[in-house]
This record gives C-alpha cells, sequence and structure tokens, in this order.
C-alpha cells in the first residue's frame, strides 16, 4: 500500500511538471503568437430576431498555431489574463476588430448602422487604462463610437465593482455600449443590473442550448427578457442553433440572436460571404 502510495505520488508530482512545463511553453508561444502574427479575428453575426437583419458583429479570438492549427480562446484567454499577455492581446483585438469594421464599411460591404462586439477582459475593464485605449482606438479607426459594443461578464465586474462600475460609466460617455456577457451564469445578476450602466444583457448558452423543451431553461429565459425588459435593456440570445429555439425566443420578444443557427464564427473574407447570403434570404 506505502508503495502504491509513493507511485502515485511520483506520477503526480511529474504530472505536475510536465504540466508548469507545458505551461511556460504556452506562454513563450503566446507571447511570440502575438509577435509573429498568429492571433486572428473571427466574426459571428448577431441577427434581429423580428426582421433576420444582421445587427451586428461579435469579434472572437483564435490562435492560428504553425504547427496545431486554429486554436480556440478558451484554451488561451485564462493563460493571457494570468500573465498579463491579455493587456496587449486585448487591445490588438480592440483595434483589429474596429480597424475591420471600418474597412467593410468603406467597402461598401457593410450597411452603416452593423456594429462591432469586443470582449474584454476583468484585467483590461480594471487596468485604468481602459478609457484611454478605447478612446485612441476610436479615434485612430474613425469608428463612431456608437456602433462599438464592448462585452464583459458579470463575474469579473465583482473583483472591484465600485471602480468597475465608474470605469463602464467613462465607457458610456464616450458612447459606445456595454453588454453583459454569460449573463444568468453569475450569482448575483438581478441586485447588480439596475446599478450597472449597461445596455444589453447577453444569455448565456447554456440556458437556450435546451430550448423550448428544458422547462425550467424556459422559465428562467423568460424571467431574464421579462427583467431586462422592464429595466430598458436589449436582450441577445447567444448559441441558438435551432428553429424551434429561435421560434421560443420570437415568441417570448427576445430582440437579438446568435449562433450556429446563423452562422458560426469565420474569417473576415468567409463573414462576408455569409452576410450576403443572410442578407438576400
Ligand atoms: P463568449 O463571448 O461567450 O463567446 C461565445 C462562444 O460560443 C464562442 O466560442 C462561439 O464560437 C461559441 N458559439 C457561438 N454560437 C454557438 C452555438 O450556436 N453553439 C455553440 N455550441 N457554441 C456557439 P469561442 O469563440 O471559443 O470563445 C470562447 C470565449 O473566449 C468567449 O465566450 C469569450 O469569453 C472568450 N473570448 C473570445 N475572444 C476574446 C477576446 O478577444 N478577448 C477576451 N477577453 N475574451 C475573448
Ligand atoms: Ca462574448
Ligand atoms: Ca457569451
Ligand atoms: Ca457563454
Amino acid at each position: 500500500v506505502k508503495d502504491q502510495g509513493k507511485n502515485h505520488y511520483q506520477f503526480y508530482d511529474s504530472n505536475m511538471s510536465a504540466l508548469a512545463e507545458y505551461r511556460i511553453h504556452l506562454e513563450t508561444s503566446l507571447y511570440r503568437a502575438l509577435h509573429e502574427h498568429q492571433l486572428l479575428l473571427h466574426y459571428q453575426p448577431q441577427v434581429d430576431v423580428q426582421t433576420g437583419d444582421i445587427i451586428g458583429l461579435e469579434a472572437l479570438i483564435r490562435w492560428q498555431h504553425p504547427q496545431e492549427g486554429i486554436i480556440g480562446p478558451n484554451t488561451f484567454i485564462p493563460l493571457l489574463e494570468e500573465t498579463g499577455l491579455i493587456m496587449p492581446v486585448g487591445e490588438w483585438a480592440l483595434y483589429s476588430a474596429c480597424a475591420q469594421r471600418q474597412q467593410w464599411y468603406q467597402q461598401r460591404n457593410l450597411p452603416p448602422y452593423t456594429s462591432i462586439s469586443v470582449n474584454l477582459s476583468v484585467r483590461q475593464l480594471l487596468s485604468g487604462n481602459i478609457v484611454h485605449t478605447v478612446k485612441k482606438v476610436l479615434s485612430v479607426t474613425g469608428l463612431a463610437p456608437q456602433l462599438l459594443d464592448l462585452e464583459i461578464t458579470e463575474s469579473m465586474l465583482m473583483e472591484d465593482i465600485k471602480f468597475a462600475i465608474q470605469e463602464l460609466g467613462h465607457l458610456k460617455k464616450l458612447g459606445v455600449s456595454i453588454s453583459m456577457d454569460d449573463f444568468g451564469t453569475g450569482y448575483s445578476s438581478l441586485s447588480y443590473l439596475k446599478k450597472l450602466p449597461i445596455d444589453t444583457v447577453k444569455i448565456d448558452r447554456s440556458f437556450i442550448e435546451d430550448l423550448p423543451n428544458d422547462v425550467d431553461a424556459a422559465s428562467i429565459v423568460r424571467a431574464i427578457i421579462g427583467l431586462a425588459h422592464s429595466l430598458g435593456l436589449n436582450v441577445i440570445a447567444e448559441g441558438v442553433e435551432n428553429e424551434r429555439a429561435l421560434a421560443f425566443l420570437k415568441s417570448l420578444g427576445c430582440d437579438y440572436c446568435q449562433g450556429y443557427l446563423f452562422s458560426p464564427p469565420l474569417v473576415a473574407d468567409e463573414l462576408l460571404i455569409k452576410f450576403n447570403k443572410l442578407k438576400h434570404q
């Protein structure tokens, strides 16, 4: 038994150092990724439930790894946050998304009102620099502030709620809009909805995926939409994958939808093709 315990420990230990090694490796590669332009954005349309029009695009980061191909953000965003690399990467994403939106618009590929949504991490929001950064990006790209939407998650606000509210207020004064991402997954959603200067609530995919069959999810979604609307907020449902979910959301008066039913996130060129297809449907 003792031996087994020891072996078990050694196994665990060597695993741990392998993990640590892997993380250092990953960190170095991510640093290189940023500087060697291996990071890119995919774009996913946000659709008006009533008209079917595309009203916005969400920018989602990807890593085009030289050996491993395209890597999604769930594997590397946490590490970017821990190491602080999220600051330059986040600023790159913000700038690139706004610049892309402007380029499409200037080439007359997008209607003038199409907004661009960019995800912000907690580090960025609480850095003390975010207002300056957003102002700079708007001025360099020439994007109208009304067309920029910043997505934040509720859990990240809790780290310093007072400062978060203050910074969000300053951002709102610039004219940009704020969306509460992954809504429903945090623990104090309801009490903060009123206090936070936000425009839109994005209902988390976990509540949407089993609609309309899951009666609990259906009740929660109904309640969120009712509450958001009574506070004067817009609602986007994320992760809409089928017509039945869409029909149900429409019946509840949900404003906007996003999900594979309309389009997965796509690279810029593909997105444009998709956009024209959806437009002519
Ligand atoms: P999120 O903001 O909640 O983004 C939605 C995620 O759901 C995306 O995953 C998207 O590809 C996926 N998705 C969209 N529609 C559907 C659907 O119909 N079904 C299913 N099953 N999934 C769908 P992705 O691109 O892997 O992004 C994961 C998370 O990474 C994002 O979650 C966001 O929190 C974070 N992220 C992405 N880009 C950035 C960025 O530039 N900065 C920061 N700070 N975070 C980012
Ligand atoms: Ca998001
Ligand atoms: Ca989300
Ligand atoms: Ca989510």
